[in-house]
């Protein structure tokens, strides 16, 4: 219709015409391109907002639940395990016994690994390529941190873990075992006993003792606070742009 009378007015050399045809027609195209724009710029914010939410989800699960009780329990651990060490190598006149709770820390000084936090929606925007549909910048940096400190912390767990021995089992002699309960719990379930006067005259054990609360204080510093840390911080972050608030989130460690 447009073209015929287009047509038109070129016959008749209606050039006013031709001109408003023309401009028309331009003016067409372009709230045409523009409403197929914002489409796709509404499309891709609503599943910014869809991922947005379930990485948020994702992060509160973790500061919520494992990721809480590791903190406690690893953080309580190498408490008990800095001021068990002290212990063992104090001066004569400074010597004092073991707590139940520092018994069990030397025990267990060998025992680092945590099973890490994973982001699923994360790991599925990276691999369908979305990830720029994340446009926060302080959001993004911070994804993409925690992706990359993942790998690194593969590395170091392999470090840490390498030649790995079991204090009560390399050091019978100095250590009596047994399960508070047998059943299918985790964690602080052992009851150990502690020979401190004889595990301070044994060289051998005072140096595995030393290299296994070394490397519990490079995994505790070097893989487990950095991520606790940054999925409370991305927590954080998703919380301010979903404008959501919560008054029972723990902060910190008691
Ligand atoms: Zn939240």
């Amino acid at each position: 219709m447009l073209l015929r009378r287009m047509i038109e007015h070129v016959q008749t050399q209606n050039w006013t015409a031709v001109a408003l045809d023309f401009l028309i027609v331009v003016a067409g195209v372009f709230i045409g391109l523009q409403v197929a724009n914002w489409n796709e710029v509404r499309k891709e914010g609503m599943l910014e907002r869809v991922y947005l939410e379930r990485l948020h989800d994702e992060a509160f699960v973790g500061i919520t639940g494992i990721l809480e009780t590791t903190d406690i329990a690893f953080t309580r651990r190498r408490d008990a395990m800095h001021s068990a060490y002290e212990a063992v190598f104090s001066e004569a006149s400074d010597r004092r016994s073991l707590d139940p709770a520092e018994c069990n820390a030397i025990a267990n000084a060998h025992n680092i690994i945590a099973p890490p936090h994973q982001f699923p929606s994360l790991e599925e925007l990276n691999a369908s390529g979305r990830f720029g549909i994340i446009r926060d910048p302080a959001l993004r940096n911070e994804l993409t941190g925690y992706a990359l400190m993942q790998e690194n912390s593969r590395s170091l767990v392999d470090y840490f873990t390498a030649d790995h021995f079991v204090m009560p089992l390399e050091f019978p002699e100095h250590f009596r075992t047994r399960l508070r309960a047998v059943d299918r719990s985790w964690g602080e379930n052992q009851v150990v006993t502690c020979a401190l006067d004889a595990m301070r005259e044994d060289a051998r054990f005072l140096n595995a003792l030393t290299e296994a609360v070394t490397r519990y204080n490079g995994y505790y510093t070097l893989v487990l606070r950095p991520e606790i840390d940054r999925v409370k911080t991305i927590h954080g972050l998703l919380d301010e742009r979903l404008g959501i608030d919560h008054p029972a989130v723990p902060s910190s460690v008691p």
